[in-house]
């Protein structure tokens, strides 16, 4: 029998996470200056920190996600060019359109298993263009995959379709927005998943804790034109230290435990299918639930509690992170067990 929260688990996103006492001193005490003047040392050794965690030789700190990518795949990709993907990439999903928008970026997308792209596939796509033919500039993968329930590339894949993109000579670019939660899946070093990339978009606001901010990374040489498009898509900001200080204390102190979400979220998924739901297997933090009508059954679990994502007619996402513990998730999913047998149109 389900024992009901007195305060709402919210497991709709690791990006619902909020700074710890901790990391809140940490950010009043940052040091701080004028980012646009290049002045800020937090900003700074934020952004060397992380570049060289994944051996690029530059990193520019983001206000989000969405510009670390978008300025990652303009350094690759120009305007009327195109970028190939997998169907469910979060940059063609959930970035309103910002690189047709503001780029004038062609994508062109491929069917994936959990959003994992096949090689042969893929290989198959690339177009070199000429006077008649668009040509493909650049290839991009997100790792771990968000809409394909958190999964991870192999890094053999990735390091296939790093070849694959050197036989064309073009551009690779990785969306990283979870790319810690890949590393601590894995064990496969930071370096090695930065070294199949030209360009690569980290965020530091979902499993590492930070309050807001991501960073891209940089092909040598790069990083005077990254942040020129940066302020012309008005994301320079100034005294940013507090938030690079935030995100440098997340990434101190918050990596490691990831392993506790992806524990939790295992949880989550046993106690479900032995209630007889159709669960996908996590790999990492975020457990995809198929159900008959995701927006009813969220709202059964909001009346209880607990708040997971309807992300699709009929598909529940629910993520854990660092502010749901394992009895927060034992709590969670006997409420979304229940909420699943009282769905009217359950077969
Ligand atoms: C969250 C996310 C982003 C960035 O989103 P922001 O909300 O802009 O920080 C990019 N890619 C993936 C796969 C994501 O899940």
């Amino acid at each position: 029998m389900a024992t009901y929260p007195d305060s709402p688990i919210d497991l709709r996103s690791d990006t619902v996470t909020k700074p710890s006492a901790g990391m809140r001193r940490a950010m009043a005490e940052a040091e701080v200056g004028d980012d646009q003047y290049g002045e800020d040392p937090t900003v700074r050794r934020l952004e060397e920190t992380v570049a060289g965690l994944f051996g690029f030789e530059d990193a520019v700190f983001t206000p989000t996600g969405i510009m670390a990518n978008h300025i990652g795949i303009r350094m690759l990709v120009g305007p009327g060019e195109e970028l190939i993907c997998d169907a469910d990439a979060h940059i063609v999903a959930h970035e309103n359109g910002g690189l047709a928008a503001h780029a004038g970026i062609q994508t062109r997308t491929l069917p994936s298993t959990r959003g994992l792209m096949d090689v042969a596939e893929l290989a198959a796509l690339v177009r070199v263009g000429d006077r008649y033919t668009v040509g493909t500039r650049a290839l991009e993968v997100e790792n771990t995959h968000n809409r394909g329930g958190g999964a991870v590339y192999p890094i053999e894949v990735l390091r296939a379709i790093r070849a694959l993109a050197d036989g064309f000579g073009i551009g690779l670019h990785l969306d990283g927005a979870r790319i810690w939660n890949a590393h601590v899946a894995t064990g496969v070093p930071l370096a090695e998943y930065g070294a199949v990339a030209d360009t690569m978009a980290v965020c530091m606001s979902k499993g590492l804790g930070a309050p807001a901010g991501s960073l891209v990374l940089l092909p040598p040489g790069r990083a005077e034109e990254a942040r020129g498009l940066r302020r012309r898509l008005g994301g320079s900001m100034r005294q940013s230290g507090i938030l690079a200080a935030g995100a440098l204390f997340g990434l101190t102190n918050n990596l490691g435990r990831l392993s506790q979400d992806h524990e939790n979220a295992r949880r989550i998924a046993t106690a479900l299918r032995s209630a007889g739901a159709a669960v996908r297997e996590p790999e990492t933090n975020i457990v995809l639930v198929d159900v008959d009508d995701a927006p009813a059954v969220a709202a059964a679990c909001a009346a209880e509690g607990v708040k997971i994502s309807p992300f699709g007619p009929k598909l529940l996402r629910i993520v854990t992170h660092l502010d749901v513990s394992a009895q927060d998730c034992d709590t969670a999913a006997d409420v979304v067990s229940t909420a699943l047998m009282q769905s009217p149109e359950r077969d």
